[in-house]
């Protein structure tokens, strides 16, 4: 027998035992009483009750269902349980995009006189709201190299409330040992957020690894077709109680239906787009360490990778990026100016391979003086890996190696 939702639909009964292409295909449906094949757009701001007492119970939080769609939305809620689902979190908020939702996370777990640690190489944004934002609200912040588990020890104090990891980082791809990480961060009484965007949730699973907080720019991977902006935190019930449920409520940086329709089905191909394009990026990696113009490639699942026995414990694939250094920024500029497939754009995870030079895109916020200890660098360029074929890709790139 199947149990069924509000709208009248069943829905599934063990969802949780299901494969992760299962999961990624039916989690969430909540289908209405039309009995539609495909998730239904609810582009609706708010809802209505059949009676004064109705609304009453509704707002008392007595009668299940939507208020408005600021706090939440059916189509929204299809994307979140789903996401839950595949990442294996009690509860998951889908946001407007990545930064607002790393934005709530962290504001939602400080306050002033509270102190934060993050990885010094983050995504260009994420830094300033660590070192430029949550300053101003009188939260004091330490950057750490994040690939040193003693960095981390030393920067823990007893006012820590809250330790930022980006694993694999942007742009070079370091890593983190979010356990090790997570095992100081608690013993100070912190809670682990992880920025699992460069991973996915199909290479690693934070919070089996002792994180409390997943975060992701969905605008990545999960949309992965370059069509809209979203963002995700992953979490407890607990959590989600004490931290986000009324700041999130408060500060509405609500996904739209719309784009949690386009989200969901960009989570029917996750798993089929992402591995394929780990297996080209892997093997575009190797490919480009064989030129004599490339300095350095940086790939996780490469053996000369710094953080490769660590990537190895914690990802069950190498992710989509790979990260090259061409010595100097003519060379880097000429490369990019001689790809032809290749996309020349600061976006990642997408169908469509495209390149970016950090240190005047995504990573010009970061102090020129800093950027070397980020291995933001003249010469580097990151590459993200779609869904082309790869063979068109590694000539694509010699090509322009060549030309460099
Ligand atoms: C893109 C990105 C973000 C921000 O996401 P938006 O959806 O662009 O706001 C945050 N962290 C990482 C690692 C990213 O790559």
């Amino acid at each position: 027998m199947r149990a069924f939702c509000v709208g009248g639909g069943p829905v599934a009964e063990n969802p949780k035992d299901w494969d992760v292409a299962t999961k990624l295909i039916r989690g969430g449906i909540a289908r209405s009483q039309f009995m539609e094949t495909a998730e239904a757009l609810y582009l609706t701001q708010g809802f209505t009750y059949d009676s004064a007492e109705g609304a009453d119970r509704r707002f008392a939080g007595e009668d299940p269902g939507f208020v408005y769609s600021r706090f939440n939305n059916p189509t929204v809620k299809m994307f979140e349980d789903r996401l839950a689902l595949l990442e294996g979190a009690e509860v998951c908020r889908a946001q407007a995009t990545g930064m607002a939702s790393i934005h709530a996370a962290l504001m939602g777990l400080v306050r002033a006189g509270d102190h934060v640690v993050a990885g010094r190489a983050l995504f260009g944004s994420c830094r300033w709201i660590v070192s430029e934002w949550l300053p101003r609200f009188g939260v004091e912040t330490t950057f750490v190299d994040a690939t040193d588990p003693k960095a981390w020890e030393a920067a823990m104090r007893p006012n820590t409330k809250a330790v930022l990891v980006e694993t694999p980082s942007n742009p070079v791809l370091e890593i983190t040992d979010i356990r090790a990480v997570s095992e100081l961060a608690h013993a100070v009484g912190a809670k682990v957020i992880v920025d699992n965007v460069f991973a996915t949730p199909i290479f690693q699973k934070p919070l089996e690894l002792g994180a409390d907080v997943v975060v992701y720019s969905a605008t990545k991977h999960i949309d992965g077709q370059g069509r809209v902006l979203g963002g995700a935190i992953l979490t407890s019930e607990a959590i989600n109680e004490e931290f986000y449920r009324d700041s999130l409520r408060h500060t509405g940086p609500s996904l739209s239906p719309f784009n949690a329709w386009v989200m969901l089905k960009g989570l029917e191909t996750l798993d089929l787009r992402v591995r394929r394009q780990a297996d080209s990026a892997f093997a575009l990696a190797n490919t480009i360490a064989e030129h004599k113009k490339v300095q350095t490639v940086l790939y996780p699942f490469r053996p000369d990778h710094p953080g490769h026995n660590v990537a190895k414990a914690q990802m069950t694939g190498g992710g989509t990026v790979i990260a090259l250094d061409l010595g100097s920024r003519e060379a880097a500029f000429k490369f990019l100016n001689a790809l032809e497939i290749v996309d020349i754009s600061n976006n990642l995870g997408d169908a469509k391979s495209m390149a970016t030079h950090p240190p005047t895109t995504t990573h010009r916020s970061v102090p020129e003086a800093e950027r070397p200890s980020l291995g933001v660098t003249e010469g580097g360029v990151r590459l993200s890996v779609g869904l082309e074929s790869v063979e068109d890709l590694k000539r694509d790139v010699i090509r322009a190696l060549d030309q460099a």
